[in-house]
């Protein structure tokens, strides 16, 4: 085999990121390969939401939302999230979802555009990206969406001029394929169009550069651990927050919610895309996250992200070449995330078996394979033993077991 479980070992022993495994809850006897759809949960999580519960929502009732900061959440958890996106203070605001996130800075960017009626959408994006575009697009009356393929097509579709935003997200959920968001932004913003980036597979895979950006949104809960449903993120560029104006014109993004004013005006700077009330234990959750973040060097991160992904491309093309395996993402770790798919036409059966011998990845249809690498927990041992189950599984044809064909609700 290309490299044994004890140089695996060493390779672990030597990590720079390895004490920060210990921040985290992970089951024994499991390999956790989908930090890229729920991330695993901070150990001091629990804590985090107990005192919250207990300290400032027990001990100070209503008072907290003065008294323990609870008004500013969105904007203060927003500067602390910042840096791992290569944003600064008071350019991200953190609440709701990233559905909503995407009606946010769609309808803001629809508006910095007036005169442009098209929308440019990603036929691979992820659903929920392409549905709130279209329910966006059909309120709004009068735009047109414009489909690419990841940016296949793009050219095209910016020709005429008419293009008010692209949205795309920087990582395919489906392939791990990353773009050249800066190459891509450039050639957006050169044809007049505004470039929305959707970073949920990137945040928390490896230093985001959301600087050129007009805006981004993500999620927590993915590689960010904040826990199931933490609240999304909101980038507003600086050169658009004086005049950014969304539709989503809730009392949180008021510029003075508590004067119950009957017409809305917005607050200055990035707090007008907050919305409604934060949820409040969800930010506690979060930001015992951030609070293990801050101890992450994102070179680190980035470099091992790089070896745990390029070692199991290695090891399974090795270990499964015979089983009908292909590869769906790209060789040059430049063009990928944290995340390595492949591609098998029993692909569903064959997930199951391998989540039953312990090795957690999903699938997506029609027929991937999916394994996301978190690098502050997932080390170069777990990488080893999910290929040699898989590579069991496929030999052994586990996958034929008829328990393994029924869909659950949740793939
Ligand atoms: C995970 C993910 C979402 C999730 O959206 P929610 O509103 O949090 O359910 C949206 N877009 C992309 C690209 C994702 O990967």
């Amino acid at each position: 085999m290309a490299i044994s479980r004890a140089d695996c070992a060493a390779l672990d022993a030597a990590d720079p990121l390895r004490h920060l495994r210990d921040e985290f809850v992970l089951p024994d006897g499991t390999v956790y390969l989908v930090g890229n759809s729920l991330g695993a949960p901070p150990k001091r999580a629990s804590a985090a939401v107990t005192r919250v519960v207990e300290e400032e929502w027990g001990g100070r009732l209503v008072g907290a939302w003065n008294a323990d900061g609870w008004f500013d959440l969105p904007t203060s958890t927003g500067d602390r999230l910042a840096p791992l996106i290569g944003a600064g203070p008071g350019q991200v605001v953190v609440g709701d979802t990233t559905s909503i996130a995407i009606v946010k800075a769609v309808s803001a960017a629809l508006r910095l555009r007036p005169g442009r009626r098209v929308i440019v959408s990603d036929l691979d994006n992820f659903p929920t990206d392409r549905y709130m575009v279209q329910g966006l697009a059909g309120a709004l009356g009068g735009y047109e969406i414009r489909d690419v393929r990841g940016t296949e097509g793009l050219d095209e579709a910016l020709a005429g001029g008419d293009v008010a935003c692209v949205l795309l997200s920087e990582v395919d959920y489906r392939t791990g394929n990353r773009h050249d968001t800066a190459e891509v932004t450039a050639r957006v913003q050169a044809a007049g169009a505004l470039m929305v980036w959707d970073l949920c597979h990137s945040a928390g895979a490896y230093q985001v550069d959301v600087s050129p950006a007009d805006f981004a949104v993500g999620c927590t809960y993915k590689y960010l651990n904040g826990g199931p449903g933490s609240p999304a993120f909101v980038y507003v560029h600086p050169r658009h927050q004086a005049d950014a104006e969304h539709i989503l014109t809730g009392w949180h993004g008021h510029a003075a919610p508590f004067a119950f004013e009957p017409g809305y005006r917005p607050a200055e700077g990035v707090r007008r895309f907050a919305v409604s009330t934060p949820h409040v234990l969800s930010f506690a959750s979060l930001n015992a996250s951030l609070d293990v973040w801050e101890r992450a060097d994102l070179a680190e991160v980035r470099a091992k992200s790089v070896a745990l992904t390029s070692l199991f491309i290695d090891l399974v093309e090795e270990l499964c070449a015979p089983y009908g395996l292909g590869l769906a993402t790209s060789r040059d770790p430049e063009r990928r995330g944290s995340q390595v798919s492949f591609t098998h036409p029993e692909g569903y059966p064959v997930m199951r078996a391998l989540i039953d011998r312990g090795v957690h990845g999903d699938f997506r249809a029609p027929d991937i394979l999916r394994f996301g690498f978190a690098p502050l927990y997932i080390r170069h041992v777990d990488v080893h033993d999910a290929a040699v189950t898989l590579a069991e599984v496929l030999e052994k044809e586990h996958w034929r077991d008829e328990r393994y064909r029924r869909r659950l609700a949740v793939t």
